[in-house]
């Protein structure tokens, strides 16, 4: 399988290259030249996650890579993983579930393509005998999953930058216990928001003394790799409701996850619809109602992995949309890049109007689902699963008004409720219980640096050899 940026239909990239590199050159993004077909298993036969994600990973990989060490990777990633099924569906109803992503070892669902990741990216390093510099901004989920997946890996030394003070404790925590045992790891608090951290990594993942040490890319949602190990959660549902076409209600914020799902539909599984859930930073749900997005500020919500204006995997489904109107492409690609805004052409929005729904929840609608969910079911939802159940109940809803066959909602559960206590305690008067893996945190020693927003010392603590 071959791949091509958003922004140039010519240039072709191999799997090795997509994966290390993150963003294209041009700063567009990977994506496969055509969607290969992903084999459904015959039904009935049921693959275990491992051998699921072989199987789903084999046509985007070809053979770039032999098949036992893929094996291998895969093997390892979940090896730790708490849930034997490792993203197994809890009935809610008969036609409502949720699909649990909190099995990993940090709580959120992050784990599941960054494990594998982690292990992909030293493999291909050690081949090539380079090394690679990853640079990441957190607001706290992906931090605390890329040190776990990448603390201790050989060629690979990573900087992660969190604004100081404003990510819980227990987030931090994960970050900072890992990198107190970890030679490969810094981890920068810098004195300002997210906005401030993720402005200081653009910068520095372009700065050439930076890029003299040794290559440098991010992690971030945008890298494919990472969209294809999402891929498999999905998979893993379909097979555990046979014989359906479940719907899936997906939190949303850089559009990756339910893209996802989007790449497994277009490989042949039965995917019923696909539902971007946003909290009030609601670009993904104008877009689609309005076909443009307009200019926000962020607003801070009970769901901040999901406080997010600029949706970059859009682009990828965008690129696909204008199917072969080119010029129409560039045009709102350019826009795009002038503005932060999409402006669609009729045909693209109605495109995205036929492919995907969406749906905005407001902070007291996910308060009130937490309460709902947990007194009907005696379920406990993080705040970012509330906001996709909220919309899963919509939807649920909506396909009872329209008759026709009844098929099961699924609403992706993306991060262990003891992860967000204060959302919890502010819906249900009490704090969640603890998780074992956040309390063994709890009294490690912790490593990081505080910093002030200033690029000049930033960048000086990177070039300095010193961890
Ligand atoms: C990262 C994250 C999201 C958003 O996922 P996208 O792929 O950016 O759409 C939602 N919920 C949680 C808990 C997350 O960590």
């Amino acid at each position: 399988m071959l791949y091509h940026s958003t922004r140039n239909l010519d240039a072709q990239f191999d799997f090795a290259a997509v994966t290390l590199a993150g963003l294209a050159s041009d700063g567009g993004l990977y994506i496969p030249n055509s969607w290969p077909s992903i084999p459904v298993s015959p039904a009935g036969e049921a693959l275990r996650y491992q051998d699921l994600a072989l199987a789903v990973l084999t046509p985007f990989v070809g053979d770039a890579i032999p098949q036992a060490v893929i094996q291998q990777w895969i093997a390892e990633a979940y090896r730790d993983f708490t849930s034997p099924l490792v993203a197994p569906l809890h009935p809610l109803e008969e036609d409502l579930y949720v699909l649990e992503l909190f099995h990993g070892p940090t709580l959120a669902f992050k784990d599941y393509a960054l494990q594998l990741l982690a292990r992909a990216m030293a493999w291909l390093l050690e081949q090539r005998g380079s090394r690679l510099q990853l640079i990441v901004a957190t607001s706290g989920d992906t931090g605390a999953a890329a040190a776990a997946a990448f603390a201790n890996r050989p060629n690979i030394e990573m900087t992660i930058i969190y604004p100081h003070e404003r990510i819980v404790p227990a987030q931090r925590r994960q970050m900072t216990t890992v990198a107190a045992t970890a030679n490969n790891l810094r981890i920068l608090a810098v004195e300002g928001s997210f906005d401030d951290a993720q402005r200081l990594v653009k910068q520095l993942l372009l700065d050439p003394a930076v890029a003299a040490r040794a290559p440098v890319a991010a992690v971030n949602s945008i890298n494919w790799f990472r969209l294809m190990a999402q891929m498999v959660y999905y998979a893993a549902a379909c097979q555990q409701l046979p014989g359906q076409q479940p719907n899936f209600v997906v939190p949303s914020g850089n559009f990756g996850n339910v893209y996802a799902g989007y790449a497994l539909k277009q490989g042949g599984w039965p995917i019923g619809r696909l539902l971007a859930a946003t909290n009030h930073n609601d670009a993904l749900f104008q877009l689609w109602r309005d076909g443009r997005s307009q200019a926000n500020q962020v607003r801070p919500s009970l769901s901040p992995a999901m406080d997010i204006l600029i949706p970059s995997n859009f682009e990828r489904y965008v690129a696909e949309a204008y199917g072969g109107d080119t010029a129409g492409l560039a045009d709102t690609l350019a826009g795009y890049q002038r503005t932060g805004l999409y402006q669609l052409s009729g045909g693209a929005h109605a495109r995205y109007r036929q492919d995907f729904t969406a749906s905005a929840v407001s902070d007291a609608e996910t308060l009130a689902t937490i309460r709902e969910i947990h007194s009907r079911y005696d379920y406990l939802l993080d705040p970012h699963s509330a906001v996709a159940m909220t919309a899963a109940l919509r939807l649920r809803e909506q396909l009872a008004d329209e008759g026709g066959q009844a098929s099961s909602v699924v609403s992706l559960a993306c991060a262990h409720p003891a992860k967000f206590p204060d959302a919890i305690h502010q819906a249900l008067g009490i704090p969640p219980p603890s998780h074992p893996l956040l309390e063994s945190q709890a009294n490690l020693p912790e490593r990081y640096q505080v910093v002030p927003n200033d690029l000049t010392l930033v960048r000086q603590i990177l070039l300095s050899d010193a961890g």
